[in-house]
């Protein structure tokens, strides 16, 4: 397994993929498809279970796992309104603690006990405008598991990087520092969210086959870093202007096994895309 130094904010990968690993064509096994929806900062709680209802009937889909990542303020009466549906509810954020003088934080212990199964972790806005470096990514995911969460980690390379043509490389680190130090059982139950921040609420979609290209390199260094019977349980998503118009072709991707959407989850099209 591949493993990480950390040293201060700083962590150097002691290995790398070497290029004729990448995008080794195998066998697909069968993976149950994810859809989840990551609201943000937007729904009140009564707005919260107004869109419970409307979306009710439109997410139904036996095949699929259904999934509302909800802000903290929602859960309570978002896991209410969601009783005795196919939908399962997430939430944003949490702090690595269980409690104490954390003000303004929410712990892993109070959403499970709120009915929460999902946890984003590490996505590009809290990245960028809160500050969570890997280091503490790599603590929540370990957190998450321990509390019974299962994480929805999130990559994702910026614009800049992905005109330099380094974007592989920047996903590949990722990841293996989030990873670090959790085991191959628990990466089978993980989902792995890659969200170039480019396509993030701009409108701009990676087409199908650049996310495929990341998708499949995610699933080729879960490989390398664990083993193939790991590589071929983990899910992996698409995220980043999903919507209903293209994510049937998104989806029909060896290595997409499913979305993580944004703006298109607060409207009827989130029904389509589920069912896309
Ligand atoms: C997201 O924030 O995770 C996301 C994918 O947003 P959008 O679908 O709006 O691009």
């Amino acid at each position: 397994m591949y493993s990480c130094v950390f040293d201060g904010a700083k962590a150097s990968i002691v290995k790398t993929i070497p290029d004729e690993m990448r995008f080794i064509r195998r066998p697909t096994m069968a993976r149950r498809r994810i859809i989840a929806g990551n609201w943000k900062m937007n729904k009140t709680p009564s707005e919260a279970v107004a869109l419970c209802a409307e979306l009710k009937d439109l997410v139904k889909n036996d095949a699929v796992d259904v999934v509302y990542c909800v802000p903290a303020i929602d859960i309570v009466p978002v896991v209410e309104a969601v009783k005795g549906t196919n939908v399962h509810v997430g939430a944003e954020n949490f702090y690595i603690e269980d409690k104490g003088a954390f003000t303004g934080e929410i712990s892993a212990p109070m959403l499970k006990d709120a009915g929460v199964e999902y946890i984003i972790i590490g996505h590009s806005e809290r990245r960028d405008i809160f500050g969570e470096n890997d280091i503490l990514i790599n603590q929540k995911v370990k957190k998450a598991f321990a509390s019974g969460l299962k994480p929805i980690l999130c990559c994702g390379e910026s614009l800049t990087l992905r005109k330099a043509g380094t974007y592989k490389e920047w996903i590949e680190r990722q990841i293996t520092w989030d990873l670090d130090g959790v085991t191959a059982d628990q990466v089978k139950e993980l989902v792995i969210a890659y969200e170039p921040i480019w396509a993030i609420g701009t409108g701009e979609t990676a087409t199908a086959d650049q996310a495929e290209e990341v998708c499949a390199l995610i699933r080729e260094l879960i490989a390398k870093l664990y083993d193939q019977a790991t590589a071929d349980a983990v899910r992996i998503q698409y995220g980043g202007s999903m919507n209903a118009g293209n994510a049937a072709e998104l989806l029909s991707k060896a290595n997409i096994d499913g979305g993580l959407i944004g703006g298109a989850s607060l409207k009827p099209d989130f029904g389509q895309i589920v069912n896309a």
